[in-house]
């Protein structure tokens, strides 16, 4: 390798991108360096993904506590401790940022616990030293976004509710999207009277709009009060409430007001400007499909690139990049049926078309739904549901589109999608063995279209 370097590879940020990619170019023998200047593993282990689910989790208990009574439990005395979630939780991370180091010095990798600043094309300045590398990878990932209003400062990002001092009372949720909708829930199950405020129409724009109904519809019904095509003017702090006036004339008064508005790209201050790096006019980072910027040496992957801000996409970019640079394979991602979920309750997840985009695209299509109450409800008779829908090309009978809302939505469409990856038939679906009894099975017994 290029011994003129002091690294064949240098990664800046040891997210789940940038993690990956250090160990696996590392396995390969080539020298890696890796920095990062908060705690490893990102946004995902530290303020993202897995924190959220542990919120989560927490809060579906007081619904399990309920159902329970059903089945002959008395769980009528419960109480929630908001510190004893949020310690145990950190200590959990920790173990997680333990684990994410040991990873790295294994591989071989050099780690180092500072910020990187790009000096020049093949070279990084870290606590006071500078270090040249032939490749240098920029896995920085992103960063809340919160627009400025009169009195945004009030605002919090998803960042700080993962560290709150105490559980408020009432809370604010602005944003209709992926993080307004998973913290909603976690606020609205842990008993904090929610409130979810959305510009648009339709929450989870992008997914199938019958779908993302029947999650606003289950939102409601949990509680949540929800707000669309509304904005919020301003917010005031007065006598230790937020006041926020929103775009319809009315008023909340709430302890909290979180803003989950997207995340912008962490360009700045990384010493850009040294290099040929060019970035979009909300700071990405422009790639070609090997993840190339304009700099021949720099590469950049994950949610700075901007394309698909999921781990697993991060992921599976970092594995084609180092078979690019250090393997004998150049494979080109693929970014077709990337499976997906959204924690919100009820959950959703879904992988490939849409009923819409399907419309578009194919000259005809059917669609297969089915609708029920879960089986674990109808003891307490409690009004959950789920929907399962299915998207077919009618000419080819491949199925396009796999769709689910409710209870372990992720888990199912995670098998659904290997599935659909495949390029499945709507007739294999028929022709597979149900498990009964099981949501699941839904998805193999519907047999008459819907329209
Ligand atoms: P999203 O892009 O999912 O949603 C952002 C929301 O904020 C949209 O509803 C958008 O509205 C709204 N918005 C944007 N700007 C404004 C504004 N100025 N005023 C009011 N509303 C605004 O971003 P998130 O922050 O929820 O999450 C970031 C990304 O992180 C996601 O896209 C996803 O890729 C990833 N993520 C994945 C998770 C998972 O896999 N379960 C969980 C959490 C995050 P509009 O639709 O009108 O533009």
């Amino acid at each position: 390798m290029a011994d003129k370097f002091d690294y064949d590879l240098f990664v800046v940020g040891a997210g789940s991108g940038g993690v990956r990619a250090a160990r696996m170019a590392a396995n390969t023998g080539a020298r890696v360096g890796i920095a990062e200047d908060r705690d490893l593993g990102g946004t995902c282990v530290n303020v993202g993904c897995v924190p959220k689910k542990l919120f989560v989790y927490a809060s579906k208990f007081p619904d399990i506590f309920e159902i329970g009574n059903s089945f002959g439990w008395s769980c009528d005395s419960v109480n929630f401790d908001w510190p004893a979630l949020r310690n145990n939780k950190n200590t959990e991370i920790k173990r997680l940022n333990t684990i994410y180091a040991d990873l790295l010095n294994s591989s071989g990798a050099d780690l180092f616990y500072e910020r990187a600043v790009l000096k020049g094309p093949n070279t990084v300045a870290l606590g006071g030293k500078s270090y040249t590398a032939k490749y240098i990878l920029l896995a920085v990932g992103g960063w809340p976004y919160i627009p400025e209003f009169p009195g945004s400062d009030y605002a919090l990002s998803s960042n700080e509710m993962f560290f709150l001092e105490r559980l408020p009372e009432s809370a604010v949720v602005v944003g209709g999207g992926y993080i307004a909708l998973e913290f909603a829930g976690i606020l609205n199950g842990l008993g904090v009277s929610t409130h979810l405020i959305y510009r648009g129409q339709r929450l989870l724009k992008s997914f199938d709009s019958e779908m993302t109904e029947k999650v606003e519809l289950g939102m409601r019904a949990k509680g949540i009060n929800i707000h669309l095509n509304t904005e919020v003017d301003r917010i005031k702090f007065v006598r230790g409430s937020h006041d926020v006036l929103l775009s319809d004339g009315s008023r909340l008064s709430t302890d909290l007001v979180l803003y989950a508005t997207g995340r912008r790209a962490n360009t700045d201050n990384l010493g850009l400007h040294k290099t040929a790096v060019e970035r979009r006019p909300d700071g990405s980072i422009i790639v070609d499909k090997n993840f190339r910027t304009h700099e021949p040496s720099i590469f950049a992957l994950g949610d700075v690139i901007d394309r698909v801000q999921l781990t697993p996409v991060a992921i599976q970019e970092a594995i084609v990049l180092v078979d690019y640079l250090f393997g004998n394979a150049a494979q080109l991602i693929n970014y077709k049926n990337i499976p997906t979920a959204v924690f919100s309750q009820p959950e959703f997840a879904s992988v490939g078309m849409t009923e819409e985009e399907a419309k578009e695209t194919s000259s005809g299509v059917s669609i297969f739904i089915s609708d029920f109450k879960p089986m674990f409800q109808s003891l307490s008779g409690g009004d959950d549901r789920i929907t399962m829908k299915l998207v077919v090309d009618r000419a080819s009978d491949v199925v396009l589109g796999c769709h689910m809302v409710g209870e372990h939505a992720a888990e199912i469409i995670q098998g659904m999608a290997i599935a659909v990856t495949a390029g499945v038939t709507k007739q294999q679906f028929d022709s597979t063995i149900g498990i009964h009894p099981s949501a699941a099975e839904e998805f193999v017994t519907m047999r008459t279209s819907a329209r």
